[in-house]
């Protein structure tokens, strides 16, 4: 039985070109270097200038569905922790009770079979009366929450993302990768029969046994230099970021309806909506007009501290997601030698798929945990994460509600 990954070299990969410097390319970028691959990491901006730079990067894996995924995101997460025993610089990984409620009966009924799926697969989380929030986050306005009960993640997170891609690149190139900042990849060598051999980028060109498509929102416009499709849709979010908050900082992580709502670094908080993010579809950027202020008003409804604050950034970011909400990785057969690694929610899952595809790309032999993943998959638009399908639900309901429907 043939057991190398389709597509990837039977012969180890002695050099690997990683396209794009987020938290995929970075991650892989360091476990590349450190198994002794002679890795150049190509980025057309800075480091963290694409999607990892403007995300609201929390911990999801409570969300994740059907189970090996959810395994997958939780390894994600024990890998982060083992990570920041070892990587130096700032920390990124930041503990914080994640609490959420409901409005109305279908929502709540969903959040509490979340809970008890969760629970069944081992997850720390249970539900609680709303008083629980005057612990967990009392800068909450306890008048936001009308439900009668809650959801506590216990063991929850969130990242700072930049932070942990500077970290990753940093130990790359102390392991021997090179990283070249302002380079746009816009084309792939092939040999004769199909083979990809590396990269031009203008008129500079870089050869390895392995190209790494990170390139986020953007690895769809990378594979069609190649003739690869890859099914996935970008779609865009806003997240508002506020000055340090007047009196107690923010302790948790909140998902209310309407607003996302976590910590910063700088003691400010961090906003996310999904009725606002409908409304961004296919307005692109033009669509930042009153709606940063439209988000803290919305979040200050929770977090009344906030109305104190100003609004210290607001950005979009665009989350790539696969048609069926599953990572894609891996290499397809029409292009060897180009190997994918794209992902939504791919802060908390870089640090598995990064070491995953490292070990494939280097050994040539396939992972079983990513055998759910290849991007040659019959992908079909019916969605396998339930994450996805309830932002999928959320999106459509407020579009409607937009349109007047
Ligand atoms: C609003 C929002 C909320 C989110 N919330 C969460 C969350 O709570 N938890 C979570 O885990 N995930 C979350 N995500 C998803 C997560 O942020 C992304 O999955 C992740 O950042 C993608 O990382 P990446 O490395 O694949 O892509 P990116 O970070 O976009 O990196 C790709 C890089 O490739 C570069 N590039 C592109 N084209 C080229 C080229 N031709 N040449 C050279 N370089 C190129 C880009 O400049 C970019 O820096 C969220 C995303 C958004 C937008």
């Amino acid at each position: 039985m043939d057991t190398a990954v389709p597509g990837t070299p039977k012969t180890p990969a002695v050099s690997a070109v990683v396209v794009g410097a987020g938290v995929l390319g970075a991650c892989v970028g360091y476990h590349l270097a450190r198994q002794g691959v002679r890795v150049v990491v190509l980025e057309e901006a800075r480091p963290a200038s694409g999607t990892s730079g403007a995300t609201f990067s929390a911990d999801v894996t409570h969300l994740k569905t059907p189970y090996a995924y959810y395994r997958l995101n939780r390894q994600g997460a024990e890998e982060h922790r083992l990570l920041s025993g070892t990587l130096a610089g700032p920390a990124w990984l930041h503990p914080a009770p994640l609490v959420q409620w409901a409005d109305g009966d279908a929502a709540h009924q969903a959040l509490r079979e979340r809970v008890l799926r969760a629970r069944g697969w081992g997850h720390d989380c249970r539900l609680a009366p709303p008083s629980a929030l005057r612990d967990l986050a009392p800068a909450v306005d306890p008048a936001a929450c009308a439900a009668d009960e809650v959801a506590v993640y216990g063991s929850a997170v969130w990242f700072d993302a930049p932070r942990f891609v500077h970290a990753l690149l940093d130990a790359a190139v102390e392991h021997g990768a090179e990283t070249h900042y302002g380079v746009a990849v816009t084309g792939l060598t092939r040999t004769g029969d199909g083979r990809i051999t590396g990269i031009t980028a203008g008129d500079r060109s870089w050869s390895a046994d392995t190209v790494v498509n990170c390139a986020g929102p953007a690895a769809d416009r990378i594979a069609a230099l190649a003739g690869v499709r890859l099914p996935m849709r970008q779609v865009p979010g806003l997240l508002a970021e506020s000055a340090p908050l007047p009196g107690p900082p923010l302790a948790a992580i909140v998902v209310a309806p309407g607003v996302d709502l976590r910590p910063t670094a700088d003691g400010g908080v961090l906003a996310l909506s999904w009725e606002i993010d409908a409304r961004l579809e296919g307005s692109g950027t033009a669509a930042l007009d009153g709606l940063p202020r439209e988000l803290h008003r919305r979040a200050s409804t929770v977090l009344p501290g906030l109305a104190r604050t100003r609004i210290d950034d607001a950005r979009i970011g665009v989350r790539p997601i696969p048609s069926d909400g599953l990572p894609l990785v891996g290499a397809v057969a029409s292009a060897p030698g180009l190997y994918h690694l794209v992902s939504h929610s791919a802060v908390t899952l870089a640090p598995v798929l990064g070491r995953l595809a490292a070990r494939e790309i280097v050994t040539g032999r396939p992972a079983a945990e990513l055998a759910p993943y290849r991007p040659d998959r019959a992908v079909h638009d019916s969605v396998q994460d339930e994450n996805l399908r309830a932002m999928n639900g959320r999106r459509r309901r407020s579009q409607r509600a937009g349109q007047g429907l």
